[in-house]
């Protein structure tokens, strides 16, 4: 076995062996004659004059060894359904999906924006753009109009697929108003909208412009479309961040380089195994769904669960019993759907057999301790943190196991994943760090590997000047995020490189307060930001959800708390990090994906506008922080 540091050095320095390699994980049409075209950086143009297809290698290049296995198994607790799609099954409902896009119109580099619920059709949506080069911009289903409104001018769809209506927690959540609310917004109309109804709720259809897909899927039963094999550059997707730190970028993506890096990142970080089952419980709106709800496992021959519905409903056991009905092998969660599960009964984890299931990968935020010791406890299986970007597509750093097997470190996502030329790098001076534990900005040096943003969708200056203008002197890609290394190589992430908070000249991440002010028992979640002081430059505030809020229900119980919050600071991180207030709330505001909004806490707190909020979960979550200052 290759020692994971050599295999990493051997991804840098041998760049075109290793990917060369690493390229016969997939098929291709016409093989590449140059394994990374680098001439234009930072665009880096991967495996040029190739020629493959991203639905080709998810679907049918199974169907010769695995047609009968399951491929797709979608599961609604919404509405009760659940249903699996053999390889040969999901290739028919793709091309019944691919004949209908040619019928309104859709060829190759057209764009078709996806708004839908978690549903099988939003799979076969994607699939069949793939499978006609057609371009998928996929759009959160819980985003408003707004939101949908500016992703529909941005990428300028020809058509697009939508539903009546998902579901939430038992409650119906319409999407047609809210979707032709949309497109009067918008400066830019789609031809044509093709819906697939599921029968919750009624909605009104515009005459020459609506269609119906169990129509149009009816003449189709037996239509067969030809994969289209696409330049290994062809753009696969648009998918906009989540827009945390303001404005969302449209990352777009490749075709060759996503499905080779995907193949990799099978074998290497997720041990995936053909026809096991992967169970990533995202949504399809956001990265980590495109890459392993719906590509990575398919491309690696797996089974993939599509589910709709919340963790804890009907309880906080149906993950698990969904693990142990498929033979999960490889389960991907968030902190946040961590932390939701701790605050129930752990019995429902333990009843179980998770035998199947080899390690549960945690990714897009930290991972707190306490929430990492407590599900790793409760599930009694490996909890792997791997950190990346919508941008990057796949993790920059994990733990490699199909490399060699390696301990994880609480708090850390592991060491810099191969391919990725992870730089520590001095803010102000532009300098390398390479001393052990360190602060610095999380950079790499380009080319970025296979799989990350080619560009923003349309704006090529924005992409340069974004992510390749910001480091001192030097043409570096900038994660904006902040973090350590420590003497073996693992890092520690300690939050975006704008939450750093500058105390009277000492430097503190947020997270590091984050981290501490956790380990008090009662906290159940906490947000710090920074909030301009005219003595100090800056002060840390905190705001503190308790896990049982009754003990600070008057004015000098909350005192007591605070203080008490306080002292942990102070023992841990020492007083300068401690905060200036701690404030405490019930709820604290997130985007749609789970990350915090440290910016527009921190613009309340100043008194400035909090900016685009179109990506937040629960608007009520800011007023009350608007509230606790103004107390
Ligand atoms: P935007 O770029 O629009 O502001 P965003 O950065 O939240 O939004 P994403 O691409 O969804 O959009 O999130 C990537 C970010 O999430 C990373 O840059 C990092 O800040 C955070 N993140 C992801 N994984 C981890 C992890 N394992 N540990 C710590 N932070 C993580
Ligand atoms: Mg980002």
């Amino acid at each position: 076995m290759t020692s994971y540091a050599d295999f990493h050095r051997r991804s840098i320095e041998d760049r075109d062996g290793f990917w060369t390699e690493q390229a016969q994980l997939i098929d291709w049409q016409t093989p590449f004659n140059q394994v990374c075209d680098y001439s234009k950086p930072p665009f880096a143009n991967w495996f040029a004059g190739g020629k493959t297809n991203l639905c080709y290698n998810a679907v049918d290049r199974h169907l010769a060894t695995r047609p009968d296995q399951n491929a797709l198994i979608f599961v609604s607790t919404e509405t009760d359904i659940e249903k699996a799609y053999s390889f040969r099954e999901l290739h028919s409902e793709v091309q019944r999906m691919a004949a209908i896009l040619k019928d309104l119109g859709v060829s190759k580099g057209d764009r078709v924006l996806i708004y839908m619920p978690m549903v099988a059709e939003a799979c076969f949506a994607m699939l069949a753009c793939a499978r006609i080069g057609a371009i998928h911009s996929v759009v959160f289903g819980g985003f408003a109009s707004h939101s949908l409104a500016s992703r529909i001018e941005d990428a300028k769809p020809v058509a697009i697929i939508s539903s009546d209506a998902g579901m939430r927690g038992g409650k119906v959540v319409p999407y047609k108003h809210l979707l032709d609310e949309a497109v009067s917004l918008s400066a830019h109309k789609p031809s044509k909208v093709l819906m697939v109804d599921r029968a919750l709720s009624d909605f009104p259809k515009v005459a020459g412009r609506d269609e119906d897909y169990a129509t149009l899927r009816a003449k189709h039963m037996d239509t067969l479309v030809p994969c289209e094999w696409v330049d290994s550059s062809h753009p696969s997707y648009i998918l906009y961040t989540s827009g945390t730190t303001g404005k969302p970028k449209g990352v777009q993506r490749d075709t060759a380089g996503y499905a080779v890096a995907l193949a990799a990142s099978m074998k290497h970080i997720y041990m995936g195994v053909p026809g096991e089952t992967y169970f990533s419980t995202s949504d399809i709106g956001w990265v980590v769904g495109h890459s392993y709800i719906i590509y990575g496992p398919l491309i690696a021959g797996m089974a993939t669960i599509m589910y709709e519905g919340l963790p804890i409903r009907p309880d906080a056991g149906i993950w698990w019993k969904l693990v142990e009905k498929y033979q999960v092998s490889v389960m991907f969660s968030a902190p946040t759907a961590a932390r939701v599960l701790r605050k129930q009964d752990e019995s429902f984890l333990t009843k179980y057999d998770l035998s199947s299931l080899k390690a549960l990968f945690l990714a897009g935020e930290p991972l707190d301790e306490p929430t990492a010791t407590w599900i790793s406890g409760a599930i009694n299986k490996p909890i792997i943190d791997n950190y990346w970007q919508t941008e990057t597509g796949w993790p920059i750093m994990a733990i490699c196991n199909g490399v060699e097997p390696a301990a994880t470190k609480f708090g850390s996502p592991g060491k810099a994943v191969y391919g990725f030329d992870v730089r520590l790098i001095d803010e102000t001076t532009g300098e390398e760090i390479h001393e052990a534990n360190k602060k610095g900005v999380i950079a790499v040096e380009g080319p970025l590997p296979p799989g990350c943003l080619q560009t923003i969708w349309g704006d090529d200056e924005r992409f340069v000047k974004t992510y390749w203008s910001s480091i001192h002197n030097r043409v570096m890609y900038s994660t904006f995020d902040w973090g350590v290394k420590d003497e073996d190589g693992y890092f520690f992430i300690l939050g975006r490189t704008d939450d750093v908070i500058n105390v009277a000249g000492h430097r503190l991440g947020t997270r590091e307060i984050e981290e501490s002010i956790s380990s008090h028992t009662n906290v159940a979640e906490v947000a710090v930001v920074g909030v301009a002081d005219q003595l100090k430059g800056q002060v840390a505030v905190a705001f503190v959800v308790l896990k049982d809020p009754s003990v600070a229900n008057t004015e000098a119980d909350a005192k007591k708390v605070e203080a008490a919050i306080m002292k942990v600071v102070d023992e841990q991180l020492g007083a300068v990090a401690r905060p200036a207030r701690v404030r405490f709330v019930h709820v604290l505001p997130k985007t749609r994906s789970g990350k915090l909004l440290r910016r527009a806490i921190q613009a309340v707190c100043e008194g400035r506008d909090p900016g685009d909020l179109t990506t937040m979960e629960d608007p009520g979550a800011l007023q009350q922080i608007k509230d606790s200052v103004v107390s």
